[in-house]
């Protein structure tokens, strides 16, 4: 088959669109043709190498993947050849303690597609069938590969991790990345009220249009002085972030009394204080979070099959222009995802 690989850590010229082998359908598993897999910023940390992480090379990127079922190997009955479908990111062993008590990002053997496993950035990629979702036949492929891993941080971030409320007032950090784009409007369908940051007029405009009611451009606005204005002072009750170093400590300065901040990211820098005093005496909460369970995949999944929610389409690219595809990921020009097509 033809997939887009690396054989070495680099920058985006790294990518070749070549001859790989054909993944096979093991007992237990399914061989999928991709029809479109989603870009997302773990695939530009797996090409420039991470230092406690060995990635198997030559490696095949790609955790979002939808298309139809190719082959099925022995075992498989629930599902039939042709049949369209998307996939399940989190890869994870399915009899440890963790996975059977609904925590399976927990698991001692997680991995995500296309992490240390080679994903979706191909024409066919192999995945357990506790992987598959089935897709309705009103979900377009592109869309359904945009869906699992934002949608699915989104929501362990805000309902396992932040357990949202609905009057809460929610702060969303970069709103027109792929988890911020999840969780405007995940928060908005929970009746919070949502504030979200954006760089620049036409990704506040964005933002706008996603639900939020509140959109500061923190290119030109103090953002926690913003928050405590549209809240009367009092500030969020949860703030959603994953940009890192440059935005923590205005995250932290937008938060109410009580308030909880749940971080998926830190995309601009791994270093951030912590004032003490005001963790206690605020009596704040912080919670790191990392993709989310497969139950919690399903549930998030009947929202966007069902209309509530659905990921926003930047662009997309055919998959020999991968390389072109990350280079627009890297420069943090997109609003919503941006998506590889066969
Ligand atoms: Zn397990």
């Amino acid at each position: 088959m033809k997939a887009v690989r690396f054989h070495q850590h680099g920058g985006p010229e790294v990518l070749q669109y070549e001859d790989a082998p054909d993944p096979v359908a093991r007992p237990g598993h399914v061989v999928v043709r991709v029809a479109a897999c989603a870009l997302n910023r773990l695939d530009l940390f797996q090409r420039n190498g991470l230092e406690r992480v060995t990635i198997p090379l030559p490696h095949i990127s790609g955790a979002d993947v939808a298309g139809t079922i190719d082959e099925l190997g022995d075992g498989i009955r629930d599902f039939t050849v042709g049949q369209r479908v998307m996939l399940q990111p989190g890869l994870s062993c399915g009899i440890c303690a963790r996975c059977l008590s609904a925590q399976d990002q927990l698991c001692a053997r997680y991995d995500v597609l296309g992490y240390q496993s080679e994903g979706g950035y191909a024409e066919r990629v192999a995945v357990p069938a506790a992987n598959i979702i089935p897709l309705p036949d009103h979900i377009d492929f592109v869309k359904a590969a945009a869906f699992p891993l934002t949608f699915l941080t989104a929501w362990h971030m805000l309902f396992a991790k932040a357990a949202l409320a609905p009057a809460d007032v929610v702060l969303v950090v970069a709103a027109g990345s792929g988890v911020g784009h999840a969780a405007v409007q995940l928060a908005k369908v929970s009746r919070a009220r949502v504030i979200a940051t954006a760089r620049g007029e036409d990704k506040c405009a964005q933002a706008a249009t996603l639900g939020a009611d509140d959109v500061i451009d923190s290119t030109r606005e103090d953002v926690p002085k913003r928050v405590k204005a549209l809240t009367g002072g009092r500030g969020a009750d949860i703030v959603i972030e994953h940009v890192g170093a440059s935005t923590w400590d205005g995250s932290v300065r937008s938060l109410a009394k009580g308030g909880r901040l749940v971080t998926c990211g830190a995309t601009t820098g791994f270093e951030a204080t912590l004032d003490l005093r005001h963790l206690f005496a605020r009596q704040l909460t912080f919670a790191g979070s990392y993709m989310g369970t497969k139950a919690e995949l399903l549930r998030a999944s009947e929202g966007f099959f069902g209309g509530l929610y659905a990921p926003v389409i930047d662009s997309t690219f055919p998959l020999h222009e991968a390389a072109t595809a990350q280079r627009r990921l890297t420069a943090g020009a997109q609003f919503g995802k941006i998506v590889l097509v066969d």
